[in-house]
């Protein structure tokens, strides 16, 4: 029955072909910021994925299914792994926001990913803050303001966001008396 064993190797190719793919894409929310930059590693991280599976499969097409089997395996182990060291060596390399306290931006020009605070060096000649500290409470307020005065306040919890953890010999310039201070005057 040709048909049937057509349809076969049309699953295993599309499983040889997803498993890479669909681990690799992942790849791009690390290496890139913009969402261009985004489209293209994704690009870039599935074709070389596609490759990889493609490849593997005409390796063991004619292999049994044992051997397609834990060849896939290994293959989404791989993946896997990949994706799990390149976003770990990622992570050491992350500098601490100052407003935040979370290891989350990627070089001195950037934005923090967790709390979208602007380097301060775009702001210093614009003369709305005489001095980085102002600009630095200013944004802390916003991060860290309060709904209730019965709110607890602590500059440490969650100790990760959005995969990026708090780096906990940061110290906030901002009091929990000055939150509320302003809470108040609100
Ligand atoms: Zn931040």
């Amino acid at each position: 029955m040709p048909d049937k064993t057509d349809r076969k190797e049309q699953i295993w190719l599309t499983l040889f072909l997803l498993v890479p793919v669909l681990i690799l894409v992942r790849l791009s929310d690390i290496f890139a910021e913009s969402n261009t930059g985004k489209f293209f590693f994704a690009g870039l991280f599935g074709a070389i994925g596609g490759l990889l599976g493609f490849g593997l499969y005409h390796f063991v097409k004619a292999s049994s299914f044992l051997k397609k089997s834990i060849t896939l395996t290994i293959l989404l182990l791989v993946s896997i792994s990949i994706l799990y060291l390149v976003s770990e060596s990622k992570k050491s390399n992350l500098l601490t926001c100052e407003v935040c306290g979370y290891k989350s931006i990627n070089s001195k020009d950037s934005i923090c990913q967790v709390c979208e605070t602007k380097p301060w060096e775009r702001f210093k000649n614009w003369k709305a803050f005489e001095v980085k500290r102002d600009y630095i409470e200013y944004n802390q307020l916003l991060f860290f303001g309060i709904d209730s005065l019965n709110q607890k306040i602590d500059f440490y919890s969650p100790q990760t966001i959005k995969t990026f953890d708090k780096d906990n010999n940061w110290k906030p310039i901002l009091t929990a008396e000055k939150i509320r201070e302003d809470f108040l005057l609100e």
